[in-house]
């Protein structure tokens, strides 16, 4: 075992003494597929849940993984107030388990929560949960290339009320789902938004909010209709400038520099992103944040400049893409994607424990 790659969580204290943990009579892993699992459509045996109310969190339990009951009039389905994280849970090949820069996911849950103005989730009932939660549901952590398990800390607004305005009342929760790697294998056509937009100034799409999905839906599935799997968003007043996917930040290379727009009230500061960022300064690939310009790209890509474009995110790791649309135009991108390889190869290295982790993201479930 690699000891000198090992690094534990440190838990804020108070630690939650008392969860209360509920196990499962009997596992339905061994009626699960592992080779053909859907992306987040199959749940291990347990899961994480915690209430508000009266104007405190309380202790967190541990459940087997079953429906929820809500009043009809619970305040999330009528106003959306809801956010989320996604990040995943790694298994080395000695079976060691390993989170990835969680404690940036737990800052960003909060970021969103507090944007959302649903109360921030305690730190030690947020790490103290999951650890345990990981350790009851260990066997459905996958060893091997491409498998992991995707955790989705979730909290809506559960107060039984059609009153619009926050609510006093919340449920926050962890599922975790076993996953293989997403899209393996696909073409990635996508198209540049020219009509709808994701996000606006002052408004909330730097945070994991559910609606910022839920208002993609409908463009994007009219892009699929036209043959593309995402669209990459442009600005809401000119829709010039390039911004991010659906749920993916956007690298270009155009004459051997990767050009990233800078994170703004807009745009989702992505963990994957930031961390290629520092990855490929550390290889001495040049990076620029700077705003592109949809004009640009389309000019190194008649240049022959344009080398590759890749989305960044939890769920896809690094993604290349194989042609970009617009004003009706398609433009294809060159087949090889050394840059999108080479980072891609070296974060799972880090996240699998398999290499040295110079920026210390590793961590260990204990
Ligand atoms: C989650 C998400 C990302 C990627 O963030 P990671 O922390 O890298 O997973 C990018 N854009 C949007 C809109 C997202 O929701």
């Amino acid at each position: 075992m690699n000891l000198k790659f090992r690094k534990k969580i440190n838990f804020t204290r108070p630690t939650v003494n008392r969860m209360n943990i509920t196990e499962i009579q009997k596992s339905k892993i061994n009626s699960i597929d592992f080779d053909t699992l859907a992306f987040g459509q199959t749940f291990t045996d347990h899961m994480l849940i915690c209430r508000y109310r009266e104007g405190k969190w309380q202790t967190p339990e541990i459940i087997p993984y079953q429906p929820l009951t809500l009043d009809p009039s619970s305040s999330v389905f009528h106003y959306g107030q809801a956010i989320f994280e996604g990040m995943k849970a790694y298994k080395d090949d000695q079976g060691e388990t390993w989170l990835f820069r969680p404690e940036e996911n737990f800052k960003r849950f909060n970021r969103s929560s507090k944007r959302l103005q649903i109360p921030e989730f305690p730190e030690s009932y947020f790490f103290e949960g999951l650890n345990k939660l990981l350790y009851l549901d260990n066997q459905w952590i996958k060893s091997g290339e491409g498998n992991s398990l995707y955790i989705r800390p979730v909290v809506f607004a559960s107060q039984a009320s059609v009153q619009a305005s926050a609510a006093n009342e919340y449920i926050f929760m962890i599922i975790c789902a076993p996953v293989k790697s997403y899209y393996s294998g696909s073409e990635i056509n996508v198209v540049i938004a020219e009509e709808y937009s994701r996000a606006a100034n002052g408004g909330v799409g730097f945070a994991k909010a559910a609606g910022n999905y839920a208002a993609q839906f409908y463009p994007t599935t009219q892009a699929l209709k036209n043959g593309f799997q995402q669209i990459i968003w442009t600005d809401a007043d000119t829709h010039e400038y390039l911004e991010e996917a659906g749920t993916m930040n956007v690298f270009f290379r155009i004459n051997n520099t990767l050009i990233t727009t800078p994170t703004s009230d807009r745009i989702l500061d992505g963990i994957t992103r930031k961390s290629i960022i520092d990855l490929a300064k550390h290889k001495g690939i040049a990076v620029e944040e700077r705003p592109i310009k949809v004009a640009e790209l389309k000019e190194a890509h008649k240049a022959g400049t344009l080398q590759e474009v890749f989305g960044t995110g939890t769920a896809v790791v690094v993604l290349p893409i194989n042609s970009f649309s617009h004003g009706g135009e398609t433009f294809s991108l060159p087949k090889e994607t050394p840059v999108a390889n080479e980072l891609k190869n070296s974060l799972l290295a880090i996240q699998y424990n398999q290499s040295e982790d110079p920026f210390n993201w590793r961590r260990a479930i204990v």
